[in-house]
């Protein structure tokens, strides 16, 4: 191996790492996007949960409960079920836990049982 073969390899290794390096910079442009989508995604999922909340937490806690009424969301009782969960009533009169309707209104906006928007109208009961 003569000395002009070490200096060609050694560029072509120089020549190699630079094109490595390039592509990785492509790479990570590439990805870009997907990583602000998912971070985007992963706001949008806290602040709705955050949300849902928030406006469960306004919603009357129901009274009249009785030892058949179930959480139609989770099925368990209202009262006395496994779930100790503060029995919470959207406007429309259903009644689920605090955390089931919590949970569901951070993926929808009305009530799992008759559609109606339970999240809205809590807005319009504004004390008079
Ligand atoms: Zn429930
Ligand atoms: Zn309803």
């Amino acid at each position: 191996m003569s000395s002009s073969d070490q200096v060609d390899l050694v560029e072509y290794f120089n020549h190699l790492r630079s094109r490595i390096d390039e592509l990785i910079a492509q790479h990570r442009s590439l990805l870009q996007p997907f990583n602000d989508g998912v971070l985007l995604a992963h706001q949008t999922l806290e602040g709705r949960w955050r949300n849902a909340t928030g406006v469960v937490e306004k919603m009357p806690t129901a009274t009249a409960i009785t030892d058949d009424d179930v959480c139609s969301i989770c099925l368990e009782g209202l009262q006395g079920g496994t779930t100790t969960s503060t029995p919470k009533q959207p406007p429309c009169g259903h009644v689920y836990h605090q955390n089931c309707l919590a949970k569901w209104l951070s993926r929808s906006d009305s009530c799992p049982l008759c559609r109606c928007s339970a999240t809205q109208s809590s807005s319009n009961t504004v004390d008079d």
